[in-house]
């Protein structure tokens, strides 16, 4: 008895390490991950994740547009095959497209072949909109334990996670000021914002973009690209 419930109080020790682990933004057992760069240029890479969708695709473009700002936007292949037009509106202004799989599920506890299967549909689908660039990864819910960072170090893509992610911390109802306020504090130099504006839901998160420009150039920071930002890393 005394056995059973050392070895039952062990697994349960190593399944929380490894959830643990599976959600941690700075780690992962194999391959290339990024948080966030090391440098001390005053550059920033705003990022927004799922979607396209058919409204807000255009409300983001329109606001990045106003700001003269590249973004980072990491796609989910089956929204892609929705909504098309829209990812190659994306394209056309010039912004970064990333994989952020083709269903959004949490890729744990998942196969091989189910991360290969989820990873290539997407690209694919980035690809046939016209896109030319390096396709970098991001989990969806950040998720990730063997086998998907397994497949992306096979293939030698890198995972882009995030350093600033205002929506976990804050209230559900926290108004745009709330968000750019926690960004401005929380950002550093080389940071990666996570941002969701793809749904309805999040139009407080759209309505911080245009304050979270503003506060931190005012404080002299540029926005560029993930691409941009690994490039000027030290
Ligand atoms: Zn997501």
């Amino acid at each position: 008895m005394n056995i059973i419930i050392k070895l039952s109080a062990l697994v349960l020790i190593i399944f929380i390490a490894l959830w643990q682990v599976s959600k941690n933004e700075k780690f992962q057992f194999f391959g290339n991950l990024i948080d966030r760069v090391e440098t001390t240029e005053k550059i920033v890479a705003l990022t927004f994740d799922d979607g396209p969708t058919k409204h807000q695709t255009k409300e983001i473009l329109k606001v990045l547009d106003e700001a003269e700002i590249k973004a980072t936007f990491y796609l989910v292949g089956k929204s892609i095959e929705e909504n098309i037009q829209e990812t190659k509106n994306i394209i056309d202004k010039g912004h970064e497209i990333g994989n952020h799989s083709y269903t959004h599920q949490r890729m744990v506890l998942k196969s091989y072949s189910f991360v290969a299967e989820e990873l290539e549909k997407t690209n694919e689908l980035i690809t046939q909109a016209g896109y030319r660039e390096e396709i970098r990864f991001r989990p969806p819910y950040g998720k990730k334990l063997f086998a998907l960072p397994y497949y992306l170090n096979n293939k030698n893509i890198t995972t882009v996670t995030w350093d600033v992610e205002p929506e976990t911390y804050l209230d559900k109802n926290a108004s745009a000021s709330d968000i750019s306020e926690y960004v401005v504090q929380n950002t550093k130099p080389g940071s990666i914002i996570l941002l969701h504006v793809m749904f309805k839901s999040r139009v407080n998160s759209l309505a911080a973009v245009p304050l979270i420009v503003q506060q931190l150039r005012d404080k002299g920071y540029r926005f560029v690209t993930v691409s941009d930002l690994i490039g000027n890393s030290a």
